[in-house]
């Protein structure tokens, strides 16, 4: 359907924090996202697992804003994120409208990508003070909190090099949680990370998920810790949702034979 009949905002009753509809995206002639529809209900956690090359980063890239997308409308608290409204249509949107539905999300990265010049706490206040516009005093009361409720406020006047892959990821969710999101997204937070400081940053996830009311998406290739804490998980197989089911479903009863696959092999991995 074309996008000029994509509604302009979804209604009051059917109004999830995310919602992908008949979204495509390709790169030149590599279709990596096939007519995904899928929703993120408010509050809720979900996870993202499959292969590798399955399209689990272009998800979130693109619900970031990072990438374009070729067909379909996405949005975010009920509002087009991809489009916007002019003359009572959907038309492709521009980067001051985008921007705004933007910043209700918030992304850490499998890098850490924080500013090398910058200390923990200085990397906190940049986006609140640069961005939203609070005062020093303001942003730097909120980034102490958040680097508490992370375990990181004894580092907070280290700059990153002076910091373990584990604590600099966690000074990175600090960072993105400084910013206020309603939407947070996590690709593979753990990956690049030496096993045994792995526990600190699911640590912090988990209090996230118990004690605030994000909407989160996780990608994630921790299948203990996925079906540990999600309310959902989702299997990507070549740019589709394959199967999508409660954690306990879809791990102790995966029904299509890919997800079977892919989970055994994970498992004899381990
Ligand atoms: P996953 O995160 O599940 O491993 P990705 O979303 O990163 O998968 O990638 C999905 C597919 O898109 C892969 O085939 C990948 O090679 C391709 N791809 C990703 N980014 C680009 C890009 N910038 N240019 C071309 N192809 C890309
Ligand atoms: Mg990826």
């Amino acid at each position: 359907m074309p996008v000029t009949d994509y509604p302009l905002e979804l209604p009051p009753d059917d109004r999830p924090m995310v919602r992908f509809m008949n979204v495509s995206k390709s790169y030149g002639q590599l279709q990596v996202i096939k007519n995904l529809d899928f929703d993120v209900a408010e509050g809720e956690m979900v996870s993202i697992i499959g292969p590798s090359g399955s399209g689990k980063t272009t998800v979130l890239r693109i619900l970031m804003t990072l990438e374009k997308i070729n067909e379909g409308v996405i949005y975010v608290g009920g509002k087009p994120l991809t489009h916007m409204p002019q003359n009572g249509r959907l038309v492709p949107a521009n980067e001051s409208y985008q921007k705004q539905i933007r910043s209700s999300i918030g992304m850490c990265f499998q890098q850490f990508n924080l500013f090398p010049h910058m200390t923990a706490l200085q990397n906190c206040m940049e986006g609140p003070v640069q961005v939203l516009g609070l005062s020093k005093k303001e942003a730097l009361e909120r980034s102490e909190e958040l680097l508490r409720m992370v375990g990181m406020i004894d580092k907070r006047d280290q700059h990153p090099s002076r910091l373990s892959g584990g604590q600099q990821q966690r000074v990175a969710i600090a960072r993105a949680l400084a910013m206020r999101p309603k939407v947070m997204l996590f690709d593979e937070v753990t990956s690049a990370l030496d096993p045994e400081v792995i526990g600190e940053v699911t640590e912090v996830i988990r209090k996230l998920v118990a004690e605030h009311n994000l909407t989160m998406l996780m990608v994630t290739h921790q299948m203990g810790f996925a079906r540990d804490i999600s309310d959902r998980v989702c299997f990507f197989y070549g740019g589709s949702m394959e199967e999508e089911a409660s954690p306990d479903a879809l791990f102790g009863n995966p029904q299509r034979e890919r997800t079977k696959q892919f989970l055994s092999a994970v498992k004899e991995a381990v």
